[in-house]
């Protein structure tokens, strides 16, 4: 018998909290899965990923629908029911937390509702409703993820200042909608929105899109939501909002300066850790100044028995790296010899068109001073990409100059989430050019655009003419 309650104890049920739960229970261990929210997921499923992807297939349909008209076909104007739309959205979310809530019965994972926060090195104290419990654990996984950064000068309260979390409650579709920071929250709400009705403002601080992308990538999107938005406003900040009855007057500085009245203001200028609010200290697990928590490649903090995973542990803030870390810490804490050393994270912005990257890109490669080669497809080369009547994207794949081993990749076109995981694939198993392009592609489809861009690369594609140098 174990001098503790729990073999495993895990505080968070995000993506990467319920996974190294469930992990840990498959491997033997007794776990608790602490959680402060009555439904599993965290906010990747319930106020995230999940329902974002869900109102923007609504968004893409809607889209795709008015796009026909151009090939003959007319739906006319959408009807937007916008309460059977969000209790659509909460079917979704519904139906995902409620299997996960299954899964842990299964696995027979005690989850406990309530905030945690660390008591001692091997004890986790939890206020639920009916009172504080305290829980013993031989080791615990601290996947407490992140949450909004507020701006300052805000005022915060006003119900038509939204954070992602409040955009996707889908309260009403405003008129106008100014959306501050041009990330990849920002610009999925934004298309959301837009689709919806609302006429939208963009304002971000950097002079591009979606920092952190290459800005090739982010071009076609950004010529697309250019006609469809009422602007774009690049290197300006909002430095104030003012409460006004017909509504919120931002005032801009920068590029654009001026004020400016909207229905609703949506704030999404990146996601802050919660590493400092689970008295962390007290089990002597040490937390950055910023609130994340360092740890090694067995997902250990400096207290070895006891890990963290997810976003509290750094960027990319990405519900895929979370899952694989909680992977990760959970064999660990079983007695495996297992490490994080994913070659590549993909990156995906949901957006129409979507952009999506992984391993290095072109601006880090040049950056670092990397010997490396492009081989780049254009869409409008591809007879799928025409048929669909969307050519505005390509797909670029970077390569090592002297193995001509790729390493990195970056896709802009409808469903290029999708189409990245096989570039994620190839950086993992070391591919070659001539590994990609060798291997057979369904015709006609929009993945053949990564084999013929490995091909433009070996200078063998024959769906381009590209003249010999001399
Ligand atoms: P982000 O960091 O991606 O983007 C925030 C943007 O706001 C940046 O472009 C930044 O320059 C800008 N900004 C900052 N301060 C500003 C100001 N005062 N005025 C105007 N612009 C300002 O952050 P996000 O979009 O909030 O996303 C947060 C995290 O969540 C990211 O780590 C992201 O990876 C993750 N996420 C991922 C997905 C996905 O995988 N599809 C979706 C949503 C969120």
């Amino acid at each position: 018998m174990s001098e503790f309650d729990y073999d495993v104890l895990v505080l968070g049920a995000g993506p990467g909290g319920y996974t190294a739960a469930f992990r840990a229970a498959d491997l033997g261990q007794k776990v608790a899965l602490v959680e402060r929210y009555p439904d599993l997921g965290g906010v990747c499923l319930n106020v995230g990923c999940i329902p974002s992807k869900a109102l923007l297939h609504t968004a893409s349909i809607i889209d795709e629908a008015a796009a026909m008209e151009q090939h003959g076909v007319s739906f006319g104007e959408p009807f937007i029911d916008i309460d059977k739309l969000r209790i659509f959205k909460e079917g979704v979310v519904g139906k995902l937390t409620g299997g996960l809530a299954g899964m842990a019965k299964q696995r027979k994972v005690e989850v406990i509702q309530g905030v945690g926060s660390f008591a001692g090195p091997n004890e986790v104290t939890v206020e639920t409703e009916g009172g504080t419990r305290s829980l013993s654990f031989s080791n615990a996984i601290i996947a407490v993820g992140s949450q909004s950064m507020e701006l300052g000068g805000m005022p915060w309260g006003d119900p038509r200042l939204m954070d992602s979390t409040d955009a996707l409650e889908l309260e009403e579709v405003p008129l106008r909608l100014l959306v501050v920071g041009g990330g990849i929250i920002g610009l999925e709400m934004a298309c959301v929105y837009q689709a919806l009705g609302s006429s939208v403002t963009v304002v971000e601080l950097t002079p591009g899109l979606m920092p952190g992308s290459d800005p090739d990538l982010v071009k076609p999107l950004q010529r697309r939501i250019t006609k469809k938005y009422e602007a774009i406003h690049l290197e300006t900040r909002v430095k104030q909002i003012d409460v006004d009855d017909k509504g919120l007057v931002a005032h801009f500085e920068g590029k654009h300066s001026g004020k400016e009245m909207f229905d609703r203001v949506l704030v999404a200028v990146g996601r802050t850790p919660n590493g400092s609010k689970i008295n962390a200290e007290s089990a002597g697990v040490e937390v950055g100044d910023r609130g994340f928590i360092s740890v090694d490649a067995q997902m250990r903090t400096n207290v070895p028995h006891i890990f963290a995973i997810g976003d509290v542990v750094g960027q990319p803030m990405l519900a895929h790296k979370a899952t694989h870390e909680g992977k990760v810490a959970a064999e660990v804490c079983a007695g495996h010899k297992s490490a994080f050393d994913a070659r590549a994270i993909p990156s995906v912005a949901y957006t129409d068109p979507e952009i999506a990257w992984v391993g290095v890109t072109e601006a880090e490669a040049k950056k670092a001073g990397l010997e490396y080669g492009v081989g780049k497809f254009p869409m409008a080369a591809s007879g799928r990409a025409i048929g669909n009547d969307r050519t505005e994207g390509f797909t670029k794949l970077l390569f090592d100059a002297s193995s001509n081993r790729i390493i990195g990749a970056g896709i802009t076109c409808p469903n290029a989430g999708d189409l990245i995981s096989e570039c994620a694939l190839a950086i993992e198993m070391g591919a070659e050019a001539g590994d990609i392009g060798m291997t057979i592609h369904p015709h006609p489809t929009l993945s053949e655009s990564v084999a013929m861009a490995a091909e433009v690369f070996e200078g063998t594609v024959t769906d381009l003419y590209i003249p010999k140098k001399k």
